[in-house]
């Protein structure tokens, strides 16, 4: 489990900048965690209970994951991310406990935003382990996100349809944010966040890129561009000329293109 002492931008998201398309669920989570973060005093004060608990679900490789860093860094809140599998021990009691010892830190680090990844394998709907840890751990873990301040308590999964119902109830996780395969713009913003420190060639276009990938996501693009770019160190060290000298591999159109209409 990672350190909650760490400052979060250590984690390698800068912001905002980091994230690609997802313009709603930017916006959403923006209400969610900027006035809070910025007015605390008022919003404490106020009568009804911000819904500031939220479960981000959809396909895997569009986002979940990394919005969410992206949101902590972004709001300079401390970043505390646990797998849902992680908290699962066979000794009974030992689960719980690990629950429990999580809201306790991120309680203490506040404000804060407690990520649980992969949440499906710790809040199953009743029954649907016949270990019981689960349905253990999905009893107690809830309990109290309703009276932590200036914890905002996020999940991710890709399999919604497995969750235990009553977690989803409100003053649990009430805000439902949907993270789905990337449009075409939205796949030349990724194309664009991801390559910002890539050596390209000027001829390289990538609204040709996002039009020849549909239906990839945002990890099916990542891969595309590590392959690219280990595939232009390939060529580099390949080229037998010697012209090389003091240059630095490059990816070119044709690479990009070659690799994209292998992609699907
Ligand atoms: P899973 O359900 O498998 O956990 P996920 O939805 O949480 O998947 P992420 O882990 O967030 O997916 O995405 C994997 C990688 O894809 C990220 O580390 C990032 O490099 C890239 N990526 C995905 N979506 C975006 C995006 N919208 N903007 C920038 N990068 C993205």
């Amino acid at each position: 489990m990672r350190d909650i002492t760490k400052p979060v931008k250590e984690g390698g998201y800068s912001g905002w900048e980091d994230v690609g398309g997802l313009d709603d669920i930017q916006n959403s989570i923006k209400e969610i965690i900027e006035l809070p973060s910025k007015f605390p005093n008022t919003f404490i004060q106020s009568p009804l209970r911000m819904r500031s608990n939220v479960l981000l679900y959809g396909p895997p490789g569009c986002g979940k994951t990394h919005i969410v860093g992206a949101a902590a860094a972004a709001c300079s809140l401390r970043f505390i991310s646990v797998k849902g599998p992680e908290l699962l021990n066979k000794y009974i009691g030992a689960s719980e406990q690990a629950v429990r010892d999580i809201f306790s830190k991120a309680a203490a680090a506040a404000p804060c935003l407690l990520f649980f990844d992969e949440f499906d394998s710790i809040a199953p709907k009743r029954g649907h382990d016949n270990t019981g840890v689960t349905d253990r751990v999905s009893q107690s873990k809830l309990d109290g996100v309703e009276v932590l301040t200036g914890v905002f308590v996020f999940a991710a999964t890709s399999r919604p349809d497995l969750l235990d119902a009553a977690l989803l109830r409100p003053g649990r996780l009430d805000r439902l944010l949907f993270c789905d395969f990337p449009s075409r713009r939205e796949r030349l913003d990724i194309l664009a966040v991801l390559s910002r420190k890539l050596p390209f060639a000027d001829d390289v276009n990538l609204d040709a890129i996002a039009h020849m990938t549909e239906g990839l996501s945002g990890a099916d693009l990542q891969a595309l561009l590590s392959d690219a770019q280990l595939e232009a160190v390939h060529n580099f060290l390949d080229s037998e000329n010697g012209s090389n000298q003091g240059k630095m591999p490059v990816i070119t159109d044709a690479l990009l293109k070659s690799i994209a209409s292998n992609a699907k």
